[in-house]
C-alpha cells in the first residue's frame, strides 16, 4: 500500500493500517514536507476541534493516551447571532447539560501536539516506510498493481494508492477525477489569545453578519480563534499593526473573559467547499481534504476526513484478511458508497448554515433566531444534533466507536 500525502489523514491511515492489519503488511507514506520531528506543526496556529467519533478512532489506535494531557473538553456551547457594533450578544442557543457524561465531547488539540504524536508514532512503526521531503508526481494502474512514480525518479509499486495530498490533490488530477464546489467570498482567520478568566470549556460561536468568529477553549486560559471575515475587510485586519488588530479581535470577542491578549501568530486561510466527483479511481482511493473540502465553521473538515481514515482501513483490512485483492474495484466501490453521500451531506450542512447566518438581512435575521429559540427548547433534537456532531450517528466504521475490526 501506497499513500501519497503525510499530513493528519495520510499519517493516521498508515498508523491504522500498520496496527490492524496482518504481520508482513507493508506501507509507503509519501510526503512532500520533511518528516515531521518534535516540534513540527508548533508554527502553525491552527487548533482543531476533534469530534468523539475522532477521539475513539485515536484510541483504538492507542494514541489519545498520548494526546489527552494537551486535549481541552469542550463542556458547553453557545451560539449567539447580532451584528458587529451590537453591546450585548444575546444567548440563542446553547448546549451544556447534552454534553455532560456520555462521551460525545469534542476535545481541542493545538495542531503542533496532533503533528507531534501522529509523527512520533510513525517514527516508531516499523511497517511504515517514509519517504519525505518527496512528491508523487503521477501513477499508473495496471491489472493487479499501482505504481507511484516520485519527484526523485524512484518508481513504488503496491496493490492501492491512497491520495491523501491534499485539496490541491495532484493524483485526483492525474486520475481525471473533477470536483464540485466554490471558493467562498471570505478568508479564515486564526490565532490564539490569552484571558483573564477561565473559559470553564465553554465554546462560543457569534454569528456575525460578515462570517462566524467562534472562541474556543484550550489548555488553560487561552482560546483558539477561528474568525470567518468577509475577504476584502480581513486582509485589511490582517494587515493591521498588533494593536489595529487586538482591537478589530476585541469587538469581537467581547468583554466576557475580561482582558485578553494575543498569545500566538496570526494567519488566514482561504476558505473553500468542495466535493471530488468520485472519491475512487482504478486502484485509486482519495481521503482527507484530496476528497472533500468543507466551511471550517463547525471545525468539521479533518474529522470527515478521518471517518474515510476509519472506512478506508476498516474496507482494506477486511480484504486482506480475507486474501482479496485491496486495490479491486469491489473494496473501492464499498469505501466510495460509505464515504462520498456523508461528505457531501455535510459540506452542504456547513455551506448552507454559512449561508444562512453570514448576512445582515432583518427578516432572515427574525426567523433564524425564532429557529435557534426553539431548538433550545427542545432537549431531544439537542441531543441529536451533539450525536449528529460527535460523528455518532450513521452506519459507523468500528474504528469510530472505538473498536478495532
Ligand atoms: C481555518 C481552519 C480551521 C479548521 N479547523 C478545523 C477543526 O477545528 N476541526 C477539523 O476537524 N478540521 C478543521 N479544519 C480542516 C482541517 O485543517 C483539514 O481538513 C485537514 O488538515 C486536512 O488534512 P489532510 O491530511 O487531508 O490534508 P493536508 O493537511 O492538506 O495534508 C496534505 C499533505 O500532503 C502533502 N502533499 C501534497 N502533495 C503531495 C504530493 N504530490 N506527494 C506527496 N505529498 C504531497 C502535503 O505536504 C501535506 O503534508 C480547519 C481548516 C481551516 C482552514
Amino acid at each position: 500500500m501506497a499513500i501519497a500525502g503525510g499530513g493528519f489523514a495520510g499519517r493516521t491511515l498508515a498508523l491504522a493500517f500498520a496496527k490492524l492489519a496482518p504481520d508482513g503488511f507493508r506501507i509507503a507514506l509519501i510526503d512532500a514536507e520533511p518528516a515531521k520531528t518534535e516540534d513540527s506543526g508548533a508554527e502553525d496556529p491552527r487548533a482543531l476541534a476533534l469530534s468523539a467519533a475522532t477521539k475513539n478512532l485515536l484510541s483504538a489506535l492507542d494514541l489519545w493516551q498520548e494526546l489527552a494531557p494537551s486535549a481541552q473538553a469542550i463542556e458547553a456551547i453557545e451560539i449567539t447571532d447580532s451584528p458587529l457594533n451590537a453591546g450585548l450578544r444575546p444567548h440563542f442557543l446553547g448546549f451544556d447539560a447534552e454534553l455532560k457524561g456520555d462521551g460525545a465531547n469534542a476535545h481541542m488539540v493545538e495542531h503542533g501536539a496532533l503533528a507531534r504524536v501522529l509523527g512520533g508514532a510513525v517514527a516508531r512503526t516499523p511497517a511504515i516506510e517514509m519517504f519525505a521531503p518527496e512528491t508523487v508526481v503521477d501513477y499508473a494502474a495496471a491489472a493487479f498493481k499501482v505504481v507511484a512514480r516520485l519527484g526523485s525518479g524512484e518508481a513504488i509499486e503496491a496493490r492501492l494508492l491512497v491520495a491523501a495530498d491534499g485539496k490541491r490533490s495532484r493524483l485526483r488530477e492525474r486520475a481525471g477525477i473533477k470536483c464540485v464546489g466554490w471558493s467562498y467570498p471570505q478568508i479564515g482567520i486564526v490565532t490564539t489569545v490569552a484571558h483573564a478568566r477561565p473559559h470553564h470549556g465553554k465554546a462560543v460561536q457569534h454569528f456575525l453578519p460578515s462570517g462566524p468568529f467562534a472562541i474556543l477553549p484550550l489548555k488553560g486560559n487561552r482560546s483558539s480563534i477561528v474568525w470567518t471575515e468577509d475577504k476584502a475587510r480581513g486582509e485589511a485586519i490582517m494587515a493591521a499593526d498588533e494593536a489595529g488588530f487586538l482591537a478589530e479581535l476585541t469587538k469581537r470577542f467581547g468583554l466576557r473573559l475580561g482582558e485578553i491578549a494575543l498569545a500566538g501568530p496570526r494567519q488566514s486561510f482561504p476558505l473553500d467547499m468542495q466535493i471530488a466527483r468520485s472519491f475512487v479511481a482504478d486502484r485509486l482511493a482519495l481521503i482527507g481534504d484530496a476528497a472533500h473540502v468543507v466551511h471550517p465553521l463547525a471545525g468539521q473538515g479533518l474529522n470527515i476526513g478521518m471517518r474515510d481514515v476509519a472506512a478506508l482501513a476498516e474496507t482494506v483490512v477486511e480484504a486482506t484478511r480475507l486474501g482479496l485483492d485491496i486495490g479491486a474495484g469491489a473494496q473501492l466501490e464499498r469505501y466510495e458508497r460509505w464515504r462520498r453521500f456523508d461528505s457531501a451531506f455535510s459540506a452542504a450542512v456547513m455551506d448552507g448554515l454559512n449561508r444562512l447566518f453570514s448576512n445582515d438581512r432583518a427578516p432572515l435575521r427574525t426567523l433564524r433566531d425564532l429557529g435557534l429559540g426553539l431548538v433550545d427548547r427542545a432537549p431531544a433534537l439537542k441531543r441529536f444534533l451533539v450525536s449528529e456532531a460527535a460523528g455518532a450517528t450513521g452506519t459507523l466504521p468500528r474504528l469510530l466507536k472505538g473498536e478495532r475490526p
